[in-house]
């Protein structure tokens, strides 16, 4: 079992597929999946995307660089949103990130986040990170080895990762157990090359599966033998 984990959601678990703005029957799945992480006391960061609000290459016609920043405000916007349907629950939640200045975001300092864990709190990390032209993918890899996570868990909609997209050929095999280089070489878009080189440098494990087969969050994390896992 793992005790510390780092989940990376995309946007679009908060709208619903191909979607935008927030959905409540995704917002109540999601909190069911990590409601029952947390009772296994498991540390639970989180890195959410903003699919769901802006991707700075959509937004036609603005500066990259501009683009990226609203893109990146809209993490927090998620992160916010987020924190307050959890809390509701009764999932302690607290939000860190270094680009805003909010009293309902903390400034991420290390000792602080260990803090939190102690204290039972699920730790969304918002604001990518921090920087134009990168993803939440990448800021997922870094927060996973800035809290010293055991695994990276991607949250996609598909089970694992497959030799080529299972949606398009239905030879598509699927992977038990792949290593970075080859997921990289498989050229599938399942997560950035930056991020996967981060994991690779710091052997951070990746388990990618598919966050909308109920419990398989929760089982991966008991069990390890759900979704693809990626190692050196
Ligand atoms: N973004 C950024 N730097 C980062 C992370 C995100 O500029 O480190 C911006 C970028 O515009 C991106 C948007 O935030 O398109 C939302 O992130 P992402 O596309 O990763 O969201 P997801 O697809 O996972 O919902």
């Amino acid at each position: 079992m793992y005790k510390r984990i780092l989940l990376k959601l995309s946007g679009e678990v908060l709208s619903g597929e191909d979607k935008k703005g927030f959905d409540e029957k995704a917002l109540e799945y999601l909190a069911e999946e990590i409601k029952s992480v947390v009772k296994h006391g498991i540390n639970l960061g989180m890195v959410i995307g903003a699919g769901n609000l802006f991707r700075g290459r959509e937004l036609e016609g603005v500066t990259n660089s501009i683009g990226d920043h609203i893109g990146m405000l809209g993490t927090v916007i998620n992160a916010l949103y987020l924190k307050d349907y959890f809390e509701k629950k009764g999932i302690k939640t607290v939000v860190v990130s270094q680009i805003v200045n909010l009293p309902s975001v903390r400034t991420i300092h290390y000792d602080d986040i260990e803090l939190y864990f102690n204290a039972g709190y699920v730790v969304i990390f918002a604001g990518g990170t921090s920087n134009p032209f990168f993803t939440t993918d990448t800021a997922a890899a870094l927060r996973a080895v800035e809290m010293k996570a055991d695994v990276l868990i991607k949250a996609t909609k598909v089970d694992g990762i497959y030799d080529k997209d299972p949606k398009k050929y239905q030879d598509a095999k699927k992977y038990d157990k792949i290593t970075y280089d080859e997921a990289i070489n498989l050229g599938l878009k399942i997560m950035d090359t930056e991020a996967f080189s981060i994991c690779k440098r710091y052997k951070m494990p990746i388990i990618v599966l598919n966050f909308f087969e109920r419990n398989s969050l929760l089982n991966s994390i008991l069990d390890s033998k759900i979704g693809t896992f990626v190692k050196p």
